[in-house]
């Protein structure tokens, strides 16, 4: 690890109730016992506070969860006062591209107004501090679609084809502007496909999990040959770590494990892993079914992480099928969390038809 040019010591992290962010808090306060977390999280759909009812349970004196919109400037301006974090890692958003079709200005409302109102209250409250960061998390979605060939790399051109790329695209530009205009000391990340425990069941791998058990149809968009460059959680968690710690203020860091699937591979693959650990008479694969494609799908997404690699010493740990295969014994031994989300929120239907 090249050397820290920043050290946190309370971390407000926005989103902690999400899939990447339960698993950032979980990761930084068992890697780092000099560390607290603070996490402001609204608890919409998406956001699960038994997630963390360990954490909230064993780590009280360094874990508190503060209920709220990042969109409120007057609760936002608190935390900050009441808190004092030095360093923010912002995950809260609305993340999926389905329901962004349906409501797309609930996606602008929170991923660009609610980023914009977060910077200001951290640009106020770090007037005349030179030990703090605000660091963003985005996507590699921002790029836009690739073609057969090619990765994308910090220096792409932005390419949004829908309102959550673009809102998260909106985003990335607004921390830019803190940087260059307010000179507030911001980092960025732009990763790829993350899975993992503690995914909300609507994304693809826990949703096709979740429906397989259930013995439903397993959908696949249009033809099924969108490529997607997945990535385990927990290797996402370690790049932002470092990022926060390592990379000079200003800059942007591609993360990605250059593991590229197609959807309907990847799809097979998970009804043999499935097929292996419970085993279903007729197996899985007879299940899929392919369904009509998302509006404005994009074709395939890369990630060049070569950067990462190279200047912060970065690389992914999990191996791609090792880490599939205990992520779905994760969510075989946490059935009860996932059916729970599926009643509650209709979690496996449909969305984005447009
Ligand atoms: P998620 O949908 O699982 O979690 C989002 C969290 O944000 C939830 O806990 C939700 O309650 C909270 N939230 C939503 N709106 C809020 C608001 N207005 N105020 C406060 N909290 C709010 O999302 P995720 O998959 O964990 O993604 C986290 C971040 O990482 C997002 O910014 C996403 O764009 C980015 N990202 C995700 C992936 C991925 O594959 N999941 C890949 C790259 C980047």
């Amino acid at each position: 690890m090249p050397a820290a040019l920043h050290t946190p010591h309370t971390v407000l992290v926005t989103g902690g109730c999400g899939f990447i962010g339960s698993n950032l808090v979980r990761y930084l306060l068992s890697q780092h016992q000099d560390v607290q977390v603070i996490n402001l999280d609204a608890l919409t759909y998406a956001g699960n506070r038994v997630n963390l009812n360990d954490i909230e349970r064993d780590d009280s004196a360094r874990y508190r969860f503060v209920h709220g919109d990042i969109g409120d400037e007057t609760l936002v301006r608190r935390v900050f006062a009441e808190h004092h974090p030095d360093t923010v890692i912002h995950l809260a958003a609305e993340s999926h591209v389905d329901r962004a079709i349906d409501d797309p200005l609930c996606f602008v409302r929170t991923n660009v107004l609610g980023t914009a109102v977060l910077l200001q209250a951290a640009r106020q409250a770090w007037v005349g501090r030179a030990d703090v960061r605000f660091h963003h998390v985005s996507t590699d979605e921002v790029f836009g679609s690739l073609g057969p060939t090619g990765r994308f790399t910090e220096d792409s051109t932005y390419a949004p084809s829908n309102p959550y790329s673009a809102s998260k695209a909106g985003a990335d530009h607004l921390v830019r502007a803190w940087f260059r205009t307010y000179g507030m000391p911001v980092t960025l990340s732009n990763c790829s496909n993350n899975f993992g425990p503690y995914q909300f069941p609507e994304k693809l791998i826990p949703l096709i999990i979740a429906r397989a058990l259930a013995g439903e149809s397993l959908p696949i968009f249009g033809s099924g040959q969108q490529v997607r460059d997945w990535l385990h959680v927990e290797d996402h968690c370690r790049a932002i770590d470092l990022i926060v710690r390592c990379a000079a203020p200003g800059t942007t860091w591609h993360v990605g494990a250059s593991n590229e699937w197609s959807n309907r591979a990847l799809v097979e693959h998970l009804c043999t892993v499935l097929q292996d650990l419970r085993p279903r008479a007729d197996g899985y694969l007879p299940l899929i079914t392919h369904v009509a494609d998302r509006p404005g799908h994009d074709q395939r997404y890369a990630i060049d992480a070569t950067r990462l690699v190279q200047e912060l010493g970065w690389s992914a740990r999990q191996s791609f099928v090792g880490a599939l295969r205990s992520t779905v014994q994760w969510y075989l031994a946490h059935q009860e969390w996932v059916v729970d989300l599926v009643q509650r929120h209709d979690a496996t239907a449909r969305r984005g038809l447009g």
